[in-house]
């Protein structure tokens, strides 16, 4: 059994969310895709973050057309700041053996890397997959590659052109009224619209 982990806030979950849960499927032949909210989005604090019930309720909406992902509320349901560590030892002890797992993670997430909670512990339960622009190998920022001395070993390359968007500028644009086109999946924007979130 292969399995992908993709974390985030999902604050509202969108289509590069979904793209890259499908490519990191594709390219690592993945069987199982979990989608893994933050509870506690530690990382984020200091700003404001809809509460976890919500954005459970967003990513179903956005998950819904997608019969091949699934939505782990292991983070929602664990109290204290969402580790990544804690998540997938948790998940990996969980799971059958012989399992192999994976936690995706954009360039982003890999240059904030250093700074996670006990990265080595994640590191150990999983292996990286990392979604890459093509073409060129992907860069590994000098910080990363000096704490973990072995992480290319650790790390597999998920392709994936870019796709310009993110959750803060999709708040924006419902903030000020602009169109969110295909970008914020609809059933998602429903509920957006629903509850009156990001105004
Ligand atoms: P925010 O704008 O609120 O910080 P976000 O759009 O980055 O949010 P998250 O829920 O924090 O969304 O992201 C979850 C994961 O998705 C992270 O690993 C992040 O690197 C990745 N990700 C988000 N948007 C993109 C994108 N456009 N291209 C590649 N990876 C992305």
């Amino acid at each position: 059994m292969r399995a992908g982990v993709l974390g985030g806030t999902f604050d509202p979950p969108h289509l590069a969310h979904l793209a890259i849960g499908a490519a990191a499927k594709q390219a690592l032949h993945l069987d199982r895709v979990l989608f893994v909210p933050a509870g506690d989005p530690w990382r984020k604090a200091g700003r404001e973050v809809s509460p976890a019930s919500v954005r459970l309720r967003m990513l179903r909406a956005a998950l819904e057309p997608l019969p091949w992902a699934e939505i782990s509320a292991i983070e929602v349901d664990r109290p204290g700041p969402s580790y990544s560590a804690d998540t997938m030892e948790e998940l990996a002890r969980e799971s059958a053996r012989g399992a192999d797992w994976w936690f995706i993670v954009g360039d982003d997430a890999l240059t904030d890397l250093p700074n996670w909670h006990e990265p080595e512990r994640l590191l150990a339960a999983a292996r990286l997959a990392l979604v890459w622009r093509p073409p060129g190998d992907p860069i590994i920022p000098g910080e990363v590659r000096t704490r973990f001395a072995d992480i290319e070993a650790r790390l597999d390359v998920v392709p994936m052109p870019p796709l310009d968007v993110s959750s803060t500028a999709l708040r924006e644009r419902v903030r000020s009224g602009r169109a969110t086109s295909i970008l914020l999946p609809e059933g998602v924007r429903t509920v957006v619209d629903e509850l009156g979130l990001y105004r």
